[in-house]
């Protein structure tokens, strides 16, 4: 396999590897998993185990097959003089963490301060969720979302604002559930302009 760069850029299709491996070596890895964690992948409730953990996997990841930013592919620039912030609040997701492979789930809030064009507010949503269907950080995610935004529309201001509890904390380690952890990115007037700024994280209840 050959690398002609570092590594992923914000926003790019971080491509699987080039041997994509065929089911059988799948739930064979599966089984091993379920043999290190203490059990034995022969007995009944087991058996199918590993055919419905490579689904899920496929799953949770499927935002390897897509490029989040497509979803910003259709702007509307007729939008009637407004010029105020636009503000998809509270949108629920799932991700996982690539340390653990571990849940991650939360909330984010994305906003923006449009330019000269606007989107359909659900494809927000749908560039969060393209980022998020992917091993992660959340600081990445935080930041791969709002640098996507910011790179499709060129809008005034961008503002990502994402709280999630990770399952490597709550069940393993530490364990400290219902402990958040909390990420934001401010771009344009929302990073420069302090007024901006509270005026949205006021808005999506911070
Ligand atoms: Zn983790």
């Amino acid at each position: 396999m050959v690398h002609d760069h570092e590594g992923p850029e914000d926003g790019d299709i971080v491509a699987p590897s080039a041997k994509i491996p065929v089911p059988a070596e799948v739930s064979d890895a599966i089984r091993t998993l379920i043999r290190w964690a203490g059990d034995d992948p022969g007995r009944e409730g087991l058996l199918d185990t590993p055919q419905r953990v490579a689904r899920a996997w496929k799953e949770y990841c499927q935002g390897y097959d897509e490029d989040p930013a497509h979803h910003l592919g259709r702007v509307f620039e007729e939008v009637g003089g407004y010029d105020d912030i636009v503000l998809l609040n509270g949108i629920p997701f799932q991700s996982h963490c690539e340390h653990h492979m571990a849940p991650i789930t939360g909330k984010a809030s994305i906003a923006y301060l449009p330019k000269d064009r606007v989107v359909g507010i659900s494809k927000l949503a749908r560039v969060l969720h393209g980022f998020a269907s992917r091993l992660q950080v959340q600081e990445r995610l935080t930041a791969q979302v709002a640098d996507c935004i910011w790179d499709k529309l060129r809008p005034q201001g961008v503002a990502v604002v994402i709280e999630a509890t990770h399952g490597c904390m709550t069940a393993r380690g530490v364990r400290t559930p219902g402990v958040g952890m909390v990420t934001s990115r401010m771009m344009g007037v929302f990073r420069d302009d302090e007024r901006s700024r509270q005026e949205v994280l006021k808005l999506m209840g911070y």
